[in-house]
């Protein structure tokens, strides 16, 4: 293995593209940060008992897929495998819930680690800005988020996404629905692996991609059908908000997700340009969280979407997205002198919010234009020894190619007039 690799399933955002990650982040968190959420960090890690208690002692990602791991103090620690869980633990530490302004809105951004088989948008280390809602049942809330993902979406460009919305229920009717589910899965020709989930997690049968148990799932006892009355009208209106919203979803009655703890409203989006891992991101109601991990009932809605899948969605889109230019100027010094002036100038520049670089280690004219060029900015300024003495310096315009003398003291106005 070269020293030199990347831990197997990650890899590294470098530019130019890392600025698309940074520009999706951007654009997923704008209609959060507009619609009262507020920010919120947590570790990396947390203690195990969190996930193993909140995300669900069957699914996946508890039993399969987290670095879990010993401190050298004896603590049994965790790299986060998902966001709602922290950001709940943290809420529930901070009283959040008890300040009397319910629901709490969060968003959330960072990194997030599961130990799955790499492939195409797959990955050992991802990254998911997310939002929740903390501690409010009403239906507007779950549109809201709803909304406000397709929004983002849409302000990226990406127009060959789907949401799928279903709702699971509460623990009321979905014990029926669970119990009902799973008696039909018992009469089914299944492996022995799956007909073990059917007993601990039935409804993540539904969820199985191979095509022979999905044939066998034709039939299958669909929960919409098992709703309870409650259930049933706050589904229905969460889907009249996103109607009048002009919102269009798919209802899918096989969607449940991995994790244990969603109830009622579920939703996911697809995007059909991805292949297999088509998932770019998901969430839901998860309304007994909070008691699972030992707090009060506050139910609680929330997504997240994934970076990585997004960037490779506008990839398949073919969106490139419009970032601005990294560097406005490049300055390029040809001698002692000038390197000094010119230096001065930058930090001038670059204190006035224009974005500036400079020929670094001495290079002559023509390897600095080589940088000019490769970096992208707009315009060029050069001196040596002559124009300095004439206490000017060459403004090179590198689309148009037009070049000439702007005194040194009319350097800033001058480029801010011409960048706008
Ligand atoms: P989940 O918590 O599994 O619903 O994940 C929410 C979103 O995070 C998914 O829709 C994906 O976009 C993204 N995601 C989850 N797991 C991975 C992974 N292993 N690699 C890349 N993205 C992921």
């Amino acid at each position: 293995m070269s020293t030199f690799q990347a831990p197997k399933g990650t890899y590294d955002l470098l530019p130019p593209n890392s600025a698309t990650y940074l520009a999706v982040r951007e654009a997923i968190s704008a209609p959060l940060k507009n619609s009262g959420y507020g920010y919120v960090e947590t570790p990396g890690f947390e203690n195990v008992e969190l996930f193993a208690r909140g995300v669900g002692e069957s699914t996946d990602i508890v039993t399969k897929e987290m670095y879990a791991f010993e401190t050298k103090g004896g603590d049994q620690l965790a790299l986060r495998p998902e966001g709602t869980a922290s950001v709940l633990r943290a809420a529930l530490e901070a009283n959040l819930h008890k300040a009397g302004n319910l629901p709490v809105k969060l968003w959330y951004s960072g990194s997030y680690y599961r130990y799955e088989r790499p492939q195409k948008g797959r990955y050992r280390h991802f990254s998911q800005v997310g939002a929740e809602a903390i501690g409010a049942e009403d239906p507007a809330l779950d549109a809201e988020l709803i909304i406000l993902a397709d929004q983002a979406y849409r302000s990226l460009g990406l127009r060959n996404f789907r949401i799928l919305l279903n709702s699971l229920g509460d623990k009321e009717c979905r014990p029926v629905y669970r119990a009902a589910l799973q008696e039909f899965l018992r009469g089914l020709d299944l492996d022995e692996e799956t007909l073990r989930r059917a007993e601990i997690n039935p409804l993540r049968v539904l969820d199985d991609k191979r095509a022979d148990v999905q044939k066998q799932l034709t039939g299958a006892p669909s929960m919409p059908d098992y709703l309870c009355d409650a259930c049933t009208a706050y589904h229905k209106e969460v889907r009249e908000l996103l109607d009048a919203a002009g919102v269009v979803y798919e209802d899918d009655a096989k969607l449940v997700r991995g994790l244990d703890y969603y109830t009622r409203t579920t939703f996911e989006f697809v995007h059909d340009g991805l292949g297999s891992q088509s998932a770019v991101g998901g969430g839901g109601r998860y309304d007994g969280l909070s008691e699972m991990i030992g707090g009060p009932s506050l139910p609680s809605v929330g997504w997240a979407l994934g970076v990585d899948r997004t960037v490779l969605a506008l990839e398949a889109e073919g969106v490139d997205l419009e970032l601005p230019a990294t560097t406005s100027v490049f300055a390029v010094p040809l001698g002692e002198e000038a390197r000094r002036v010119l230096f001065g100038k930058v930090t001038e520049l670059r204190k006035a919010g224009i974005a500036t670089d400079f020929s670094y280690g001495g290079k002559g004219l023509k390897g600095a234009m080589k940088n000019a060029n490769r970096s992208g900015a707009r315009f060029t300024l050069v001196a040596g020894e002559r124009d300095l003495a004439d206490g000017v310096v060459q403004l090179k315009d590198m689309e148009s190619g037009e070049q000439g003398p702007v005194a040194l003291d009319a350097v800033l106005e001058t480029l801010k007039a011409k960048l706008g």
